[in-house]
Parts: structure tokens; sequence; C-alpha cells
């Protein structure tokens, strides 16, 4: 049954229409009054504080009315039901460039990436900054629904706003953000890196914040950076990833 994320407060029996970009994908797929979808609305806007306004889970309903732009919906019942990953694994990621970080987002998604923040570092290729960030977050945001839409999560992950590497560690420090009680792990080829593998089957369900690296690696000063930020360096074995590879790995070792 097709699915769409539906971020409005949502309760059985409400007639509603649906919002711009599920009212959209409802046309391409062309549905007709009567078909039945399955809608959520846990996605980022609500992380703080209005949890109220969606109890997660998703819920039956029925195509009720079609128009040239507006999609009309009836909300059904309530599913209970979540195919969240084992633990809350959270991406800290410096892009890799051209679409690798779609790519990325799409599959980081669908292995239940928490949320993700894209980061700059010295030796980044893809360096961007105010509409140009704003507009590739929007469009990874995007990408992030469409990929829960099409996995079962109903879960959108939060993608943040593009910030510098060293920022995003002192903000660490500084803020109460999620991650802050998250492990905090190094994507490392350093010498003495412990294997992530070990550190995953040991500490099943603990909560993680991982740092990965661009195509050129982060500069010894980033890493000493990071770890003074209470990182640890962890390793994913002899071969040296891609940037994105790398990030996906872990993931999967982790959630
Ligand atoms: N040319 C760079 C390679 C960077 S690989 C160099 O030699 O340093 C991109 C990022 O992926 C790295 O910064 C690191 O975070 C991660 N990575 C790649 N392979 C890895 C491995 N085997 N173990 C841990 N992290 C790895």
């Amino acid at each position: 049954m097709p699915r769409f994320f539906c971020p409005a407060p949502l309760h059985t029996g409400a007639v509603l229409e649906l919002p711009a970009g599920a009212a959209r994908h409802v046309q391409v797929l062309r549905l007709q009054p009567g078909d039945s979808i399955t809608l959520f609305n846990h996605g980022p806007h609500w992380e703080s504080g209005s949890a109220d306004s969606s109890p997660g889970g998703e819920f039956d309903a029925t195509v009720t009315q079609m128009g040239r732009s507006h999609v009309q919906v009836q909300v059904g019942a309530h599913r209970a039901v979540e195919r969240e990953a084992l633990r809350e694994v959270h991406l800290a990621v410096v892009m890799p460039a051209n679409e690798r970080m779609d790519w990325l987002v799409e599959k980081a998604t669908e292995l239940g990436v928490a949320s993700i923040q894209p980061l700059i570092s010295e030796r980044s290729v893809l360096r961007l900054a105010g509409e140009r960030a704003e507009k590739k977050v929007a469009h990874w945001q995007s990408v992030a629904v469409s990929a829960c839409e099409q996995c079962g999560g109903n879960r959108v992950p939060r993608i943040y706003p593009v910030a510098p590497l060293a920022q995003w560690l002192r903000g660490l420090a500084a803020s109460n953000a999620q991650e802050i009680d998250a492990v905090r792990l190094l994507l490392s080829l350093r010498e003495g890196s412990h294997p992530l593998r070990g550190w995953a089957t040991a500490n099943v369900t603990a909560p993680a914040v991982f740092l990965s690296g661009p195509e050129g690696g982060l500069s010894a000063t980033e890493e000493e950076a990071a770890v003074a930020s209470g990182f640890s360096a962890v390793s994913l074995g002899a071969r040296v990833l891609r940037a994105e590879t790398a990030a996906l790995t872990a993931l999967a070792l982790l959630a």
C-alpha cells in the first residue's frame, strides 16, 4: 500500500487535505477516491516538545476526493507499528561531493539513521553555505522522506543545517543536543582505532553518534579535536573505504 509522510496532526475519523508534497505524490500515482493509503507524521518538525501531535506509528487512510492539485483523505485506524533501528544512531558526516550525498541520505535513512549532520572540513570537496546550503538541506530532507515512504520507516530523520566541523564540535560541548547523551565514535584509519564491530556487539542498544570524514580524510588536527571532544576512534578494518561506504558500513553495524 502506498505510504505518505503527512506532517500534520492525524486522528482517526479526521477528514483532511494532504500537504502539497504528499498530494503531488498521490496525483503522480493516479490514485482514485476509495483507494487505501498509509499515512505517518512523525518527522523532524516535531522532535522538540510536541510529541502529542504525533503518536508515531502509522494510520490507514482512504482517498475521498481528488482535485486538480488537492487530495482529500479520511484518516482511519491508527497502528502503533515502528520499524526503527535497535538504537538511536546519529550520523555526522563530512559531505561527499556530487550525488554521493543524496545517495548516502537515502541509504542511511533505509538503515534507520536517527539524524544526519552534514559537515564541512578542511579537505571538503563540497563547500556549501547560505541559500545553496539551505536548499540542499531541504532537498536531502525530502530524500529522507521518500526513503521512509519506501522502506516503511515511520520516523523521518532530521537533516541538520550544514555546519563547519570545528563549530559543530564546539556546539556539542555547549548545547543540550540530543546527541550529547550518545556515545561518540570517530571513524578513523589511525593506528590504535578499536574495531567498531566489537563495540557494537558489546553495546547493543547504546545510542551513538559517529563522525565520518570526507574523500580526502580528516586532518590530524581535526581528528585530535574530535578526540578532545570525547570521540573514540573506531575502525572498520584495514581497507580504506570511500566516505559513503564507511558511513553506511558503520550504520549497518550499529543500527
Ligand atoms: N584518503 C583518506 C581516506 C579517507 S576515507 C585517507 O587516507 O585518510 C573517508 C573517511 O571514511 C575517513 O575519514 C574515515 O572517517 C572513513 N573510513 C574509511 N575507511 C575506514 C576504515 N577502514 N575504518 C574507519 N574509518 C574509515
